[in-house]
Parts: C-alpha cells; sequence; structure tokens
C-alpha cells in the first residue's frame, strides 16, 4: 500500500520522484540503454520500470529521425538530456529540432532542460498550462515550456517524414498528446496506455477515470492502419493490445460504478474487483489508487 502510493508520486511528478529517490544535486543513478529500433527511421530509448525507483529513468522515448533533424518524442526524468543525445549520435549526426512532451509529467518533459533552447517544444494546450505550473519550469526555466500548442490535431513536418499529433480527451491528464507516424503506421501513447495495470489518474492535472476508456475508445477509431504501438512505460507492442487496454479500462470503471452503487467503500470495492483472470499478464498494484479516484471523482 505505501509502495503503491510512492509509486504513484514517483510516476506523477518527476520532481517529486528526483527527491523520493534521493538524487538530489546529483546526476541520477540509473543508465540509459541504447536506442532499440522500432521500424525504419523510429527507435525508442526504453523505458526502466518504475517498480525498482533507483532504476527509473522515466517514460519510453521516441526518436524519429527526418531528412533535415531528430524529433524526440518525451526527455524521461530531469538529468538525462545529454545521455538521450548521446545515444542518437550513435544512429545519426542530425541535431534535435523538435520535441513533443505526451503530458505534463516529471518523468516525461524532465530532460527538456537539457537540450539547446532552439529546440522547438510541442504539448497539447492544456499540457503546456499544466507545465507552467510546475517548480521545474519557473524562472530561468520557463524557456523549456512549450513554444507550440494545439487543441485536437496538429500535423508536423510533410511526406514520409510527416507526423500527427491528436488529442482525444482526458485520462491520465487532460492534455495527453498521441503521436502518429502514418508513413510507418506506428502510434505512440504517452501514458494513456502505460502498462498492464489501472492507470493513474491525475486529477490534479485534469485526469479522469471515467473518461479514460472513452477517450481510448476514440483514439482506437480515429487512427486508422496502425501496425505497432509504442505505450508510456513498456515495451513496444500491438494495436490488439490497445483495444484490450480500453476494454480493460470500461471493465474497471463499470466495476466500480457497481461497488459504489451496492454501498461499498471505495477500500472494499478495490478488494472486490479482480479484473486479472479475464485479462491475462495484467497486474493490479495499481487498481486500489484508480479505483479511489474514481470514486473521489463520481462522488462530486
Ligand atoms: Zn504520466
Amino acid at each position: 500500500m505505501k509502495r503503491a502510493l510512492v509509486l504513484g508520486l514517483l510516476i506523477g511528478a518527476g520532481t517529486m520522484a528526483v527527491a523520493v529517490a534521493g538524487y538530489q544535486g546529483g546526476t541520477p543513478r540509473a543508465v540509459l540503454p541504447d536506442l532499440t529500433h522500432v521500424k525504419d527511421n523510429l527507435y525508442i530509448i526504453e523505458a526502466a520500470s518504475p517498480a525498482d525507483r533507483s532504476m527509473f529513468t522515466g517514460g519510453n522515448t521516441g526518436v524519429f529521425i527526418m531528412d533535415t533533424g531528430v524529433l524526440v518524442v518525451d526527455t524521461k526524468l530531469a538529468g538525462y538530456g545529454n545521455d538521450i543525445l548521446q545515444k542518437i549520435r550513435k544512429v545519426t549526426d542530425k541535431p534535435v529540432t523538435t520535441i513533443v512532451n505526451t503530458h505534463t509529467h516529471g518523468d516525461h518533459t524532465g530532460s527538456n532542460e537539457g537540450f539547446p533552447a532552439s529546440v522547438e517544444i510541442v504539448t497539447h494546450e492544456n499540457t503546456k498550462a499544466n507545465m507552467a505550473k510546475m517548480d521545474a519550469f519557473k524562472g530561468d526555466k520557463a524557456k523549456f515550456l512549450p513554444k507550440r500548442t494545439f487543441a485536437d490535431k496538429l500535423t508536423l513536418f510533410s511526406g514520409k517524414n510527416r507526423v500527427e499529433l491528436y488529442y482525444f480527451g482526458a485520462g491520465h491528464t487532460n492534455g495527453d498528446t498521441w503521436i502518429y507516424y502514418p508513413e510507418l503506421r506506428v502510434l505512440q501513447t504517452g501514458d494513456m496506455f502505460p502498462w498492464r495495470d489501472a492507470p493513474f489518474l491525475d486529477r490534479a492535472n485534469g485526469g479522469s477515470g471515467v473518461e479514460f476508456p472513452r477517450t481510448l475508445a476514440k483514439a482506437v477509431a480515429g487512427i486508422k492502419n496502425v501496425d505497432a504501438v509504442i505505450p508510456g512505460h513498456s515495451p513496444v507492442t500491438t494495436l490488439k493490445d490497445l483495444q484490450e487496454y480500453q476494454r480493460y479500462n470500461a471493465d474497471l470503471v463499470t466495476a466500480t460504478e457497481s461497488a459504489m452503487k451496492a454501498g461499498k467503500s471505495a477500500d472494499e470495492a478495490a478488494a472486490s474487483i479482480n479484473l486479472t483472470d479475464k485479462y491475462k499478464g495484467y497486474k493490479s498494484e495499481r487498481v486500489k489508487a484508480a479505483v479511489e479516484a474514481i470514486y473521489a471523482e463520481l462522488k462530486k
């Protein structure tokens, strides 16, 4: 229980994660892996497991090598900017020109400050507002806030370099960007599909457990031609797994609503909900926190 809470905080706030893990003022201890090839000119620098916080570096980082430069999607915890650049150098000399942050959390935005200030940072408009509230982007560091934002859809670059950014509604936060690489038929989800367990619902940043499955359904319906999916914190997988995650979240909300109607407390509801028989390979380490968040949302 305490561990789940700590993990929730760790994913929830990068600055806090830094303090929790005892990295104050120093370089994070965990080392980044080399790039993992996804397809053609798309790579990721894989996320480390947040279960072992001494090894935690942040979410999956996308590296998309274009004709004239490199797009980086998510920058991990603070302190990894140079490490990310060194890893990219192993496959290209082209400069990083653009960063997309899938959402506000410090394990996805922490190393924005490690890139040249000339790099264009792009996010959903709500994520920019959420980031502006973080200590990590105050004062001098406000220059690492996004300069370009969008509301529903934004196309970056052209031809075979085209990248489409989508917003389908609230879920993990109120500013989660989906990144689609049409030429490669690859979809990057950020933390709308982080792992096979209940999602972290950041209600303080506009997240919604009730909307989560609806937003997932809109994404699945709205983006055609997907052969591979890059989740927020787990290895590259298939569209089928994303569709399954949508059904899992719909079942989680339905089960929570009926437990509430039956008069159960949030604790009792969490204890009574078992989705791991139906969803093979899923964990239940985050169900309790998610059920509590959905309860709080339904009570409003
Ligand atoms: Zn997150």
